[in-house]
Formats: C-alpha cells, structure tokens, sequence
C-alpha cells in the first residue's frame, strides 16, 4: 500500500517523472559511462536505457565532440558548479532528427545544454547530470526572423524596379570610395549615364514599356560589370556606375561595352511592341585634390550632358 512505505513511494513518482519530462537527462560518471538514460533520450535516440547503461558515450555517440565536452565536464567536476551552453554556441550535441512537424524546415533538434555536478554522501562530485532542452522552435523561428531581417535590409538598399542599388545606398558607395581615393590615391572611376530621348518611349508605348526598357538598361549594366563594380538607378533612367581600379581609358571601354549593347537590343513588352533605345554616358576619373565627392558626380554629370549636347549615344570622358 502506498502510505506504508512513503520514502518507497516517493522515489517511485520522482523516477516517473523524471522519465517522462520533456527534457533529456543523461547522468555520466566522470569515465562519462551512462549512469541514467531518461525516457526522452530513449525515444530520440531509439536506444534503450538498458542497452547504453554502463556504455561510454563517446562509444555510443562517436560524432559527440569529445574534447569539448570533456573539457566542459572536467570544468564542471573540479569547480562543482553548472556549465550552459545554447544552440547558438552548438546547435546540439545529440544529433536528433526533427519531429516536430510546425517546425518540420530544421532537419535537427536544436538543444540547450545544462552540464550539472551530482555529489556523493562525501560531497564530491563523482558524476555529472545532462540536461538537453529541445528548443527547436524557438531557434527556427529566430533563424527564420534574422533571414526575413537580411532580406529587408537588401530590400532596403535595393531598388525595387531594376535590383540595382537604390541611389542613397549608391551615393554612400561613391562616397566611401572618393574617402578611399584620398587615402591611397589609385585610380578610379565614376559613370553616369541616361537614356536618350526616354519621354517619347512612355509617350508611345506607355509607363509599363517604359518601365521594360529602364529594367532592360539595369540587366545590360549589371552583367557587363564586375562584381567589384558597383551599378545603381541614381533617377528614373539615369543610372551610376562606380569602377574601382579603373582609370577613364579602362571606364571607356566598359562603357562602350554597355552602349554597344543597348543599340543592338530590341526590348520586346508584354504588349508585343518592339523598342529599341541607346544611352548617353559620362565618365570621371577622379584626380587632383577634389574636395568632395559631389564634385565626382558633377564632373561625370557635366560629361553626361556633354554626350547628350554632342548627339547622344555616345561616351564622353570629362576633362
Ligand atoms: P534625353 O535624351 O535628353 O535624356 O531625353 P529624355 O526624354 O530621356 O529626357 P529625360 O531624361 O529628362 O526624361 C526623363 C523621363 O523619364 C521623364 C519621366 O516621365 C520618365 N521616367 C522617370 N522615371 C520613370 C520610371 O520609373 N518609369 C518610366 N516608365 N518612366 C520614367
Ligand atoms: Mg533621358
Ligand atoms: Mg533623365
């Protein structure tokens, strides 16, 4: 009967709970052989308390990092005192597959970890106790929010249009490279470019073929870049281009490059119209001792205009 043996009766519900609770209880003596094996390791694991009783972990576990945790372990035996770690330092140290169906995106259980010292009637630690959390979903829906966040912050820096950089990220680039330039003085070059009688194109073929041909001009831009390069829509149809370790010969050629290609395109739309377009561009090596990087800007603006006043589709290397 219950009452007659409580002490009995006690151990016996603490023993059902602790098999059953939520959380993986691993008791090791300091050999790390298998002491206890809760009924959560057991379901996890598929191996029964029986089996690995007596067994040493890194035997049952072989991809278990073994130098760390018997560092850990040692830390916690000698100081008598608990060790944490999360699934941020280690995403687990049981490689359990993930069943949870909500959070059915992580292929494993993501664990925290308690490293507990357990006394004997001398109080010295002579075992220690595991404690493994699943804490899966929490972790992937913070893994989801930082890879929404990275997302946003592209999204924030981008132009929706084209992809291309929007222009106050751009202008913080031509900014910093200028910074760059006055520091160590290589060449470096700025372009900007237009497209040439653009109102017409809205005008004839209507906003959305006009916006076909301005995300056409990006496409044309961005592959015939490098990826050092950096390419952004600095207006409605005017764009930016800054070629790092480039001097105005080099920036001509890629520029020539891009204006060839543009001519000898045709944007077909949605609509079945096919249009063709060309670009005016300007370059601007920087030189000399400029005081800021507006003046950049303006010099390869004022080689833009240049272009334009000259019969557009066409390069012009400012002065
Ligand atoms: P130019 O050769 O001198 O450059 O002549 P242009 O007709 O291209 O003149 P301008 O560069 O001033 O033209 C800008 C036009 O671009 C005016 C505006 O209606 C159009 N535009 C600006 N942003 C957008 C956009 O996002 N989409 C579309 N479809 N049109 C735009
Ligand atoms: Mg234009
Ligand atoms: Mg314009």
């Amino acid at each position: 009967m219950a009452f007659q043996n409580p002490e009995a009766d006690a151990f016996h519900w603490l023993v059902d709970m602790l098999e059953s609770v939520e959380v993986g209880l691993v008791v090791l003596d300091l050999d790390f052989r298998v002491q206890a094996w809760n009924g959560f390791m057991e379901n996890h694991s598929g191996i029964t308390a029986s089996q690995i009783r007596d067994q040493v972990l890194f035997n049952a576990f072989p991809d278990i990092p073994k130098a760390w945790l018997t560092r850990k372990v040692d830390a916690v035996a000698m100081l008598n005192t608990r060790a944490f770690t999360s699934w941020e330092q280690r995403p687990y140290l049981f490689q359990f597959r993930n069943t949870r169906p909500i959070t059915g995106t992580e292929e494993f259980m993501f664990q925290n970890l308690t490293i507990s010292p357990l006394t004997n009637t001398n109080g010295e630690v002579n075992k220690v106790c595991l404690l493994i959390y699943d804490v899966t979903e929490f972790a992937s829906s913070k893994r989801a929010l930082e890879r929404a966040n990275e997302k946003l912050a592209k999204l924030s820096m981008t132009d929706r249009l084209t992809g291309l950089l929007n222009r106050g990220t751009w202008e913080n680039l031509v900014d910093a490279e200028f910074e760059r330039y006055r520091r160590y003085g290589q060449a470096t070059s700025l372009v900007m470019f237009d497209i040439d009688h653009f109102k017409p194109v809205n005008d004839t073929y209507g906003h959305l073929a006009g916006d076909e041909v301005i995300r056409h001009t990006a496409q044309i831009t961005r592959s015939s870049v490098r990826q050092s390069d950096s390419a952004g829509r600095y207006g409605g149809e005017e764009f930016g281009i800054i070629l790092p370790e480039t001097d105005a010969e080099n920036a001509r050629i890629i520029c020539e490059r891009i204006r060839d290609a543009i001519e000898k395109s045709i944007v077909t739309t949605s609509t079945g119209d096919e249009i063709q377009y060309t670009v005016s561009m300007g370059i601007a090596q920087l030189s000399g001792e400029p005081e800021n990087y507006m003046q950049w800007m303006q010099k390869a603006d004022e080689a833009l205009y240049q272009a334009k006043e000259t019969g557009r589709n066409r390069v012009v290397v400012g002065k």
